[in-house]
Parts: C-alpha cells; sequence; structure tokens
C-alpha cells in the first residue's frame, strides 16, 4: 500500500540501497553519518517531509536512495541512533535483495563527540570516543559525561 505513492516520488534504482522510515527531517544527518556529502561520488535521491501511513496514523518521513553502495551492518546501526524506526533494503538488479533493520548499537566508537570539553577524547591524543549506549543516555567510557538531549549534534 505504501509502496505505490513512494515508487512516483523517486525512481526505482538498479543497485544500492534505500533507507526509509527515516524520521522526518533527519535525512541529512544520515547522510553525514555515512560519510556521504555533495562532494562524494554517490548518486543519491532524497525526500524529505513524506507523508507515511504508519499503524493508521497519519506521520512524515525522509527516504534516502543511495545508488552503487551497501551500506554495511555498523553503518545501519548508526543510523538507528537518530531514527530508530529506519528500514534498510539492499537492491540488486532492481529487486530487494535484503531487508535489515536497525539495531542500535551497545557501544559507540568514534561517533560521538563528548560534551566535556575536559575529555581526554577531546583532546589531541590519538583516541577515538567512547560511549556506551544506556537507557539514561550515552555514557561516556573515559569521563563519566553522560549525553541524554540532541544526540544528533552531536554525531562526529
Ligand atoms: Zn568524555
Amino acid at each position: 500500500m505504501e509502496d505505490k505513492p513512494q515508487g512516483l516520488l523517486i525512481s526505482p534504482i538498479k543497485d544500492g540501497t534505500v533507507i526509509d522510515h527515516i524520521r522526518a527531517g533527519a535525512a541529512l544527518t544520515v547522510l553525514r553519518m555515512l560519510g556521504i556529502t555533495g562532494q562524494t561520488e554517490e548518486e543519491l535521491s532524497i525526500a524529505t517531509n513524506v507523508t507515511s501511513m504508519t499503524c493508521g496514523q497519519e506521520g512524515k518521513k525522509d527516504i534516502v536512495k543511495v545508488s552503487n553502495r551497501e551500506l554495511s551492518k555498523e553503518e545501519v546501526d548508526r543510523i538507528a541512533l537518530i531514527s530508530p524506526k529506519a528500514t534498510i533494503n539492499i537492491i540488486r538488479d532492481y529487486i530487494v535483495a535484503e531487508k535489515k533493520g536497525v539495531e542500535t548499537p551497545k557501544l559507540l566508537y568514534g561517533i560521538i563527540k563528548c560534551t566535556n570539553s575536559g575529555c581526554i577524547s577531546n583532546a589531541n591524543e590519538p583516541i577515538k570516543s567512547a560511549f556506551e549506549v544506556t537507557e539514561a543516555g550515552l555514557h561516556c567510557l573515559y569521563c563519566d559525561t553522560v549525553i541524554t538531549t540532541d544526540i544528533e549534534s552531536h554525531i562526529i
């Protein structure tokens, strides 16, 4: 039922990845997390604030299609940080070859910048930031800072 209007909205791709059900407004953050910028060579289609029916409720979502690139499990899981309901379809020769859900990772290395400017991960040390994902928020393994809000803006 959902597929029809989407098919019209963004043309099908031959090979690549479709990230669907991204939280409305988060598509550009997803691209940034994947290291995709206007300067990289992927062919992209982006739709934002698309009307979507989920559980009988009308809502908005973003969709991203990336041609000629399959996302790794790690990349997929990073998306969960900002969009836990996202779904990922790997497309090969116009057919959905694989569907992946996102899972919130337990540990995040080099993904989040610690908010504590005195944290060793913010010094010029050759270490990656390290966070544990807990109920309370993201817990820095170096300095015990817990990030609870606006996680998006702390993504490296
Ligand atoms: Zn820290």
